[in-house]
């Protein structure tokens, strides 16, 4: 079921293949998952850092995130399907959200383009319930935005606050959910704002 590549163990599947048999039925049953999307200066990260990759390892899911790690696991004889890249995931989640009603907190970037991400994913994929939204530029320390994100009750939450610090803010703050699909998207609200 994995492969594993410099101590990670990367989730052995494509990207339908995760759609259809994790993301979608965790979405519909509640059930809360992790998902780190891992490119090969995250794995090489998680090398100097034994802090984050313990947050790593603590993920339900890593994936392929680069032709990098899937070049890897090839030499180690393990091949993986294909690269399954977290903007790619995040695009077919918001999809899978809108039409059938599940909720979407976008956590991260700066204020403007949190907003415009936002806005652009609501004409991109029409009726998404939007949860709520907040930049990603405050103290970890400040509690009220972990509460903010649990109060809105979502189904989805997608965290940009850069690689290590979106993956330690889930960690910190996943017990405090009942149920979410948790992903950390690093440039993508970014990118989603145009
Ligand atoms: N970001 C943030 N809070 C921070 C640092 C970064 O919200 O304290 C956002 C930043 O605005 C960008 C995203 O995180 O939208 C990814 O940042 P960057 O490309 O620097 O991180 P990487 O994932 O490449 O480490």
């Amino acid at each position: 079921k994995t492969v594993t590549v410099m101590d990670i163990d990367f989730f052995n599947t494509s990207m339908n293949a995760f759609l259809k048999h994790i993301v979608y039925p965790d979405l519909a049953n509640g059930n809360k998952c992790f998902i780190v999307t891992a490119n090969p200066e995250i794995v090489i990260e998680t090398r100097d850092h034994p802090e984050f990759k313990k947050v790593v390892q603590s993920a339900d899911y890593v994936l392929a995130d680069g032709v990098g790690v899937v070049n890897a696991a090839m030499l180690l004889g393990q091949p993986l399907p294909e690269r399954v890249s977290g903007i790619d995931v995040m695009y077919h989640m918001l999809d899978h959200a809108a039409k059938q009603g599940y909720s979407v907190f976008f956590l991260g970037a700066s204020e403007d383009s949190n907003k415009k991400a936002v806005e652009n994913a609501e004409k991109i994929f029409p009726g998404l319930k939007i949860a709520g939204r907040h930049d990603g530029y405050f103290d970890p320390a400040d509690e009220s935005i972990a509460r903010m994100v649990v109060d809105s009750n979502p189904d989805i939450v997608l965290v940009a606050l850069g690689m290590q610090r979106q993956e330690g803010w889930i960690a910190d703050n996943i017990d405090k959910f009942d149920k979410g699909v948790f992903m950390g998207v690093g440039g993508s609200f970014d990118v989603l704002s145009g």
